[in-house]
């Protein structure tokens, strides 16, 4: 599943390809014929993105194309000529110099004012785009729910997926299953700091990267830019990483570093 760095960096990517030009909208697949019929021929006016949703806006309608990719949905970039919609494409965008195709995605919709202000309520404060920590503070501050959890919760905290949950914890050396009240309030603010910074260098690097070049030399693998994530051992102390089945994603941490519980 992307983490909200992705959807950043896509609605940038788009923005750059599309902002305030005419966009032919279609629906190859055919499961958003409507919707791309409506958007058809209309100006692209401004790429959203909120979480792990993006929301594009339009010149002519108050209806506002939401998009959520899910564990499938992929976009591809055409430059120039595209070929022939091949396989379930649900939403093809075209200029004469670009093309962009999404394919699998598990919403694709359009969407009237009050629904998109139902996901903005629905969407907990994103470290990303100007989120209002103070609502992470107060959310943290009232659950008994281990902050493992409640990392992965949008509703707390917007765009943290499961490889920044299990990075932010070990950074912190976080005992995960510590209840998200029992953390001090300075704890809480450093966990939103440093999503924040981290989910920055994911929309600069297109990578979740939670290791620092020094700390990490040689080349820059899959398994030199994490910590903790799907690695065997832990990078600092060499212990076992434990795992657990957590909202149905694998958490991974190391329980001789992460012992914090305040
Ligand atoms: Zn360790």
């Amino acid at each position: 599943m992307p983490e909200g760095h992705t959807i950043h960096r896509l609605a940038q990517d788009h923005a750059k390809l599309y902002l305030n030009q005419e966009l032919a909208v279609s629906s190859p697949q055919g499961r958003f014929s409507d919707g791309a019929a409506e958007l058809d021929g209309q100006t692209f006016t401004r790429a959203e993105a909120l979480g792990k949703h993006l929301l594009y806006h339009w010149s002519d309608t108050p209806l506002v194309l939401h998009i959520h990719l899910g564990l499938f949905g992929r976009f591809r970039n055409w430059r120039g000529e595209p070929p022939e919609p091949k396989g379930a494409i649900r939403l093809r965008l075209t200029t004469p110099d670009h093309t962009t195709d999404l394919s699998g995605p598990t919403a694709c919709e359009l969407l009237d004012p009050v629904a998109v202000d139902a996901i903005r309520a629905r969407i907990g404060p994103d470290p990303l785009g100007n989120g209002d920590v103070e609502r992470f503070v107060r959310a943290c501050a009232k659950t008994r729910r281990s902050i493992a959890a409640v990392l992965m919760d949008q509703k707390v905290i917007a765009g943290v997926g499961n490889v920044y949950r299990a990075e932010m914890l070990y950074r912190a050396r976080l005992a995960p299953m510590t209840p998200a009240k029992e953390l001090r309030e300075q704890t809480v603010r450093a966990l939103w700091d440093d999503a924040s910074m981290l989910l920055k260098i994911g929309v600069r690097t297109k990578r979740i990267v939670t290791v620092r070049p020094e700390e990490s030399p040689g080349r820059r693998t899959r398994d030199g830019r994490h910590w903790v994530y799907k690695r065997p051992s832990c990078r600092t102390c060499s212990q076992d990483i434990e795992t657990a089945s957590l909202a149905n994603r694998t958490l991974y941490w190391c329980p001789s570093c992460q012992v914090e519980t305040r």
